[in-house]
């Protein structure tokens, strides 16, 4: 476990979305692990069904799981009850695993409109730094786009399905700690910066 979150010390929110992956989640577990550190993985209900060990151990270690939707489609396309389905069903099987149901959303391709905010029952979490890692496919390029950019209060995107963002991450988790930042969930950052979440709100980032 964690040891305590200072909340005068400067923070970073680290997220994973898409997946869990097999391959790479639990490799970035382990780093965050060894650094005394946690983030944030918005998931598909999909990849959930098939890894609910890792969700578990996501838990385990005091990380947090965010509802990615079902199968990412695209929300601001949906009829309502395919919304409805795409959001309930991750948190139904989330629940299922860990005991406890997700409390924060993230909306697929980071679209969002004023309809679907209001549909949306949960927090939206957006971010302020997108390493595009799902482009780059490049550990260097999602390094520096982190290292150069991040200040305190940012909610960093990345994907943890990807080789080159697992190796970035083994770089970047000990830098930013070195640089002194803490790296908390967005739970975690909310409460440290008094911030109550509301549903069909964004968050892009807790600045002080
Ligand atoms: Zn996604």
């Amino acid at each position: 476990m964690k040891t305590r979150i200072d909340p005068d010390k400067p923070m970073i929110a680290l997220t994973f979305d898409d997946g869990p992956s097999s391959i790479y989640t639990p490799a970035i577990l382990d780093i965050l692990k060894k650094h005394n550190s946690s983030a944030t993985f918005f998931v598909l209900g999909t990849e959930a069904e098939q890894n609910p060990e890792i969700l578990q151990r996501m838990v385990n270690e005091g990380n947090e799981i965010g509802n990615h939707s079902y199968s990412h489609l695209n929300l601001t396309l949906l009829s309502d009850a395919e919304l409805t389905y795409q959001i309930e069903t991750p948190q139904v099987i989330i629940k299922e695993i860990t005991g406890q149901a997700p409390s924060i959303l993230r909306s697929t391709y980071g679209t969002i409109n004023d309809e679907l905010m209001q549909k949306i029952p949960f927090p939206i979490i957006h971010w302020s730094i997108d390493t595009v890692d799902w482009q780059s496919r490049n550990a260097d390029f999602i390094y520096n786009t982190i290292v150069e950019n991040v200040k305190d209060g940012d909610i960093v995107l990345m994907h943890d399905i990807y080789e080159s963002t697992l190796e970035a991450v083994r770089r970047v988790v000990p830098a930013l700690i070195d640089k002194g930042y803490q790296l908390v969930t967005i739970s975690e950052m909310a409460d440290a910066r008094g911030i109550t979440l509301q549903p069909g709100n964004v968050y892009r980032n807790m600045y002080p």
